[in-house]
């Protein structure tokens, strides 16, 4: 059985709730912090403030550093690699995002270095029994890392439904490799990254998450929570459930519980502290904030996890992109395990294994999920869209 404290914060102690967390979990009791080299890894995505949603809370890092400090450990580190569209050398790059996000100031007030892990030195590693991939270059400092320590933030994401403690790990990536992650197959890369590279606690800034499309201030949710335990995919499943999810159609939580890196399933997992149902806040998915944005199209669905919305997302986006998204409505979706599927006349694209049953309804997108490149060209099919100007929207998009 794996552990996981939720904290209310009471008048914004962020200290005080952070302190009552790890303890309800024993975390800094349970890690040999003495004598270590630790590497604090909060999620600073791009240039924005402090207290966004968007990056981890500056006075959350503040607190875990002043903790960590406490128990003696050989060397500190504050490391972070910013997404692959803020990571451009001299102009927005991983310390201009940790500078904005206050994370420099709080390095220097206790004297710890701070590491762009998009510029540190690579190792190449091998991945063990990998999904999609089996060797990959990470930092140095995190592999060199006895402790890694991962403060991530609640968010909705393209691809993956929710991103929390397991996709923050994509930060030690340099950016070459972060986009290969889209390119192989997200979930399982996200999988595969943590076969390796597993933080040995995990503290959620659960103060003010990002539902949605995380783009603007109405997409934040004041949850006033933290949220800690060892296992960070049982971290991730509660903080999936306090968001409203269905833990068991977040297709990477499901993919890492199978491959034995943590408990997934809520009923294995001892929850102290508040109770998931006291503090639940079901967010906006990015799909129903993506369908308003992007499309119009029919959608028939049932008990589809976030492996075909993701991809679909990402398709809706490509489409967007080249102009075509007006020609959406004319299109009917069927993924998931709908029961009956209502009788139409309009072109249809069945989705992913679950939905096979289906496929002489339209055209069969295979795969678990298939690809969102592969489902754009079936669309594309369908709708008679041109698929070169499609193309060269997708390779503008992923070259940034
Ligand atoms: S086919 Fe799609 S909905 Fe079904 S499990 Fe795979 S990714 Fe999830």
């Amino acid at each position: 059985m794996s552990v996981v404290s939720i904290v209310r914060l009471q008048d914004d102690d962020v200290g005080g709730a952070i302190k009552k967390s790890v303890a309800l979990t024993r975390s800094f009791e349970c890690v040999e912090l003495e004598g270590s080299r630790v590497l604090i890894k909060p999620n600073v995505v791009k240039p924005v403030r402090s207290g966004s949603g968007i990056v981890t809370d500056a006075r959350l890092i503040e607190a875990v550093t002043k903790l960590v400090l406490e128990k003696g450990p050989r060397e500190v580190v504050i490391g972070e690699g910013s997404s692959v569209g803020y990571d451009f050398p001299d102009r927005v790059d991983s310390m201009h995002c940790m500078q904005v996000a206050g994370v420099l100031e709080v390095a220097e007030k206790f004297g710890v270095k701070v590491v762009d892990l998009n510029r540190d030195k690579q190792v190449e590693v091998k991945v063990p029994h990998a999904f999609v991939m089996e060797t990959f270059a990470i930092a140095k400092t995190a592999w060199e890392a006895d402790v890694i320590l991962s403060l991530p933030v609640i968010k909705t994401h393209v691809r993956t439904g929710i991103t929390c403690g397991l996709k923050n790990m994509k930060g030690v990536l340099p950016g070459e490799e972060k986009k290969r992650t889209h390119r192989c197959g997200l979930d399982r890369a996200i999988v595969d990254l943590n076969r390796v590279v597993k933080p040995k606690i995990t503290i959620v800034d659960g103060i003010i998450g990002a539902q949605g499309t995380n783009f603007d201030e109405a997409d934040r949710v004041p949850l006033n929570l933290i949220l800690a335990g060892h296992d960070v995919v049982a971290v991730d499943a509660v903080c999936a459930a306090v968001a409203g999810f269905d833990v068991r159609e977040i297709f990477h939580l499901q993919l890492a519980a199978e491959a034995r890196l943590g408990i997934a399933d809520l009923n294995l997992i001892e929850v102290r502290g508040e109770k998931i149902e006291a503090v639940r806040h079901p967010f906006i998915t990015f799909l129903q904030a993506a369908q308003h944005l992007y499309g119009g199209a029919n959608i028939v669905e049932k008990a589809s996890c976030t492996g075909c919305m993701g991809e679909l997302v990402s398709t809706f986006i490509y489409l967007k992109e080249a102009g075509f998204h007006d020609r959406l409505p004319n299109l009917t979706l069927i993924m998931g395990s709908p029961d009956k599927i209502p009788p139409s006349n309009e072109p249809t694209v069945v989705l992913g294994r679950c939905a096979r049953k289906y496929k002489k309804l339209g055209v069969f997108v295979p795969g678990c999920p298939p690809h969102g490149i592969k489902i754009t060209d079936e669309v594309c099919g369908v709708l008679n869209l041109d698929k070169e100007i499609v193309h060269q929207s997708i390779v503008e998009l992923h070259s940034l």
